[in-house]
């Protein structure tokens, strides 16, 4: 029998609108941040929500509601990561929720787009090595980034 991991997702406010669509098709393939779970392991969204805006007050809440439909992991969506600018709130979310619930985050989770990627690199936004692990689960390679671009 395979094996079922609950997810929860917390997307960056600044896109709201966003249908997923990059999020719940790295689910599927098990690529960007979803790669850490084997091929064979069902990934199953159970919360999908956004931090509510700057500085994030729904990270407070959020996770609550997810754990109680059986999250195992949260994974703090790729925008944080990709947004003009990344979230600067980041480290902070990845240690409330890790302490508070007591549940496995992840930063990312589709492949961090071509695009994004290239505009980052120009601007040297990434090139504090404070960035290095947040990074790591998203990057990919060229030809998976440009998938997502
Ligand atoms: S930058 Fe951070 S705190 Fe602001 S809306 Fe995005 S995720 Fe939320």
């Amino acid at each position: 029998m395979s094996k079922t991991v609950k997810i929860g997702i917390i997307i960056c406010h600044r896109y709201h609108t966003c249908a997923g669509g990059k999020c719940f098709r790295s689910m599927q393939k098990h690529e960007g941040a979803f790669s850490r779970y084997d091929k064979d392991t069902e990934l199953q969204l159970v919360g999908y929500t956004t931090c509510d805006g700057c500085p994030g007050g729904n990270i407070e809440y959020a996770p609550e509601e997810m754990i109680k439909n059986g999250a195992e992991v949260i994974h703090l969506a790729t925008g944080l990561v990709v947004g003009y600018p990344p979230c600067p709130y980041t480290d902070h979310f990845r240690e409330f929720i890790q302490k508070r619930y007591n549940v496995e985050v992840v930063v990312g989770t589709h492949p961090i787009p071509q695009k994004y990627f290239d505009v980052h690199t120009a601007l040297g936004t990434w090139n504090d090595k404070s960035w290095g692990d947040k990074l790591a689960p998203t990057l990919a390679d060229p030809d998976i980034r440009l998938a997502y671009n």
